[in-house]
């Protein structure tokens, strides 16, 4: 499994991945990251947002 591209943790149920393949641990090393795709303009940010965050709360609460 990558690590996360910023602080190297292995990332668990808040991975995320970028446009171009980045992995992180969270939204905070998300953030921190620079230089990354700009994912806010991505056709599909919407959807990945959504459906990330409805797996986290399956996984967090069932
Ligand atoms: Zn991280």
């Amino acid at each position: 499994m990558k690590m996360c591209k910023v602080c190297r943790k292995k990332p668990r149920i808040e991975r995320r991945v970028d446009s171009d393949g980045n992995v992180f641990c969270s939204d905070e090393c998300f953030g921190e990251f620079e230089g990354g795709p700009d994912d806010f303009s991505h056709p599909y940010i919407d959807d990945y947002d959504m459906l990330r965050i409805a797996y986290m709360d399956w996984m967090e609460n069932y």
